[in-house]
């Protein structure tokens, strides 16, 4: 391609509204425009970098044994009526009325809509496992769409679901996406970890998270060095037990606390650690106020509270100060477990039954309780884990220290059961004629946003650093003068011998001044470079790599070797 005619609309500013770097350099270098909040276009070389991430993900999941096919985004509403999913889903579905108004959704997965597809297709046991996947464009209507095509409100997802006829079979054909899923990372050079995933809203069992270490993850994961456990903030068991403490039961002490209301004004006031506190988090759920109560010290795990109540996460509202005075009388900041109003579903976390004389709010406003007890002062519906993990936390498995780290979820295996197979009749008859539910997996890659995991992992303060795999074409060509006919002409010469080994090529041939094409080509970040300046006369061109940058002159017949051995290097094949 030449540079003279390609569409590569760059930009000098640092866009603004992008906060972190691959959302930056992808705006910059011309790779993705932005249309509405969450909505993008990939330009001609960001979506040559989305094919090219494709055709990894389509190779290992031909390998693995999938199918290629392609649905429809737009689905009907008695598909995920069946499912129970129209109303769960909840506000991240785009719904559409067509003119008769019949209800439709725009996908923002397939699980109904595949299973619809084999039910009454798949009859016998003969015809399982099967896996079908789709390269397709998914839309979730997300309440914070950020990051550019990180969290964007429509995406590219490869989406595959496996069909087996029992729970081992299942279980099979998850470890066989799991290592399709590590091959396809590791061809495109991400470092990522495999951590264990909350399956609430998806309806399975278990589910594995491939995530790409970043630091601007939206991801928190907790792993262990000790053993191979590593987690979700939103899965990860928080094990820490109370130490029984040998104090007396004392009898409530009602302690005038004007103004704290917060955790750091309850310290200073009463002089005690965050461990000795109640704190107590006040919900809404479905008009239904829901009250929990866990070390002051410790933070809620909303996943794990969603989870215990059977519920998803857009049923889950924090309670308005209304709701909050009604059922404890008290301003937001004094609510505690003793004397709420009769309605509440009071929870407490485990490690609260273990806790003596806890200072908790006084349900009126500037009070609060001292040395209140579980199963004396108040009674909760107790929960085993309600905790979200943090930083020195021991391992559930070995019980060393975890350790945190961040990442982007780029892909996500769950293990269905029988969910979607039960709720649209998808069965088989088995060896001995009888009648069976198909047992399901899901599997999902985060094309685009894997696009953008990558430049997280590879870029520089001047732009992208594309793995060769992936990289919009290999090799840059760039001609510093291109009125000299020396220059010109070995430039033009470079780019039909490469072309024609089947290399793509990029030629500079823009009437531009030098410092801004070696600016343009640093911002695109294309691997290998080629420079024809002075020295053309004698054949002479400089080579470099855009991961090290430094410069050396070959002749132009060792251009070619010198390109293959990168190939090799890099395991790419030409
Ligand atoms: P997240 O927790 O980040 O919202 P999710 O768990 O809801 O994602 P899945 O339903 O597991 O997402 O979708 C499969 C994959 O699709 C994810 O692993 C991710 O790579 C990608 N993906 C999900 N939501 C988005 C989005 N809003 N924008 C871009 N990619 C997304
Ligand atoms: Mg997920």
């Amino acid at each position: 391609m030449r540079m003279s005619k390609l569409y590569m609309p760059t930009l000098r500013e640092m866009p603004s509204e992008a906060e972190i770097p691959s959302h930056q350099l992808l705006l910059r270098a011309g790779m993705v425009r932005n249309l509405v909040s969450g909505i993008y276009s990939y330009l001609p070389l960001g979506y040559r970098v989305i094919r090219k991430i494709e055709d990894v993900v389509r190779e290992e999941m031909d390998n693995a044994g999938g199918q290629e096919a392609l649905m429809s985004a737009v689905q009907p509403r008695a598909l995920w009526d069946a499912s129970g999913r129209w109303e769960d889903f909840g506000p991240e579905m785009f719904k559409l009325r067509d003119r008769n108004s019949r209800d439709f959704c725009l996908g923002p997965t397939h699980e109904e809509y595949f299973t619809s597809l084999i039910q009454g297709e798949i009859r016998s046991y003969k015809q399982l496992p099967l896996n079908l996947y789709q390269i397709q464009t998914k839309y979730r209507d997300e309440k914070r769409p950020r990051f550019g095509v990180i969290r964007a409100r429509e995406f590219i997802m490869k989406d595959a679901y496996s069909f087996d006829k029992d729970e081992e079979g299942m279980e099979n054909s998850y470890r066989d996406m799991w290592k399709a899923y590590d091959r396809i990372f590791d061809r495109l050079k991400l470092r990522y970890r495999v951590v264990e995933g909350d399956s609430g809203a998806m309806g399975g069992n278990q589910s594995h998270e491939h995530m790409a270490m970043s630091e601007v993850g939206e991801g928190i994961i907790a792993y262990c060095d000790g053993c191979d456990y590593a987690a979700t903030d939103e899965k990860a068991e928080v094990v820490y037990e109370v130490e029984k403490s040998d104090e007396d039961i004392r009898q409530p002490e009602r302690v005038h606390t004007p103004g704290a209301t917060t955790i750091e004004d309850l310290v200073e006031f009463f002089n005690a650690e965050e461990a000795r506190f109640g704190k107590a988090v006040v919900y809404n759920v479905s008009n239904e106020p829901v009250v929990v109560i866990l070390p002051g010290d410790r933070e809620l795990n909303e996943t794990k509270l969603c989870n215990y109540l059977g519920i998803t996460e857009h049923e889950l509202e924090m309670a308005d100060d209304e709701t909050i005075m009604r059922i404890s009388g008290a301003e937001a900041g004094f609510t505690g477990p003793v004397g709420l109003s009769e309605d509440v579903r009071l929870l407490v976390d485990s490690r609260i039954t273990d806790m003596r004389n806890l200072i908790v709010g006084g349900n009126e406003t500037d009070y609060h309780l001292k040395d209140v007890n579980h199963g004396v002062d108040f009674h909760g519906e107790v929960v085993q884990d309600l905790l979200l993990i943090e930083e020195g936390d021991i391992c559930p498995r070995c019980g060393m220290t975890l350790m945190m780290d961040r990442g982007i979820e780029v892909g996500n295996i769950f293990q269905l059961g029988t969910k979607y197979s039960e709720s649209l009749n998808a069965n088989y008859l088995d060896e001995h004629g009888r009648e069976k539910p198909i047992v399901m997996g899901s599997y999902g890659v985060g094309i685009s946003r894997t696009m953008a995991a990558i430049v997280e992992q590879y870029h520089d303060e001047y732009g992208i650093i594309w793995p060769l795999v992936v990289a919009p074409y290999h090799i840059i060509i760039t001609v510093i003068n291109n009125n000299d006919d020396e220059q010109r002409i070995l430039g033009e010469r470079l780019y039909d011998n490469l072309r024609a080994r089947g290399l793509e090529v990029l030629l500079d041939d823009r009437k531009e001044r030098p410092g801004v094409k070696f600016n343009d080509r640093d911002l695109i970040g294309i691997p290998i470079r080629v420079t024809v300046g002075r020295k053309a006369a004698e054949n002479i061109v400089e080579y470099s790599l855009r991961r090290e940058g430094e410069n050396i002159e070959i002749e132009e017949g060792e251009v070619l070797a010198r390109v293959e051995d990168e190939f090799k290097r890099e395991g790419v094949r030409i």
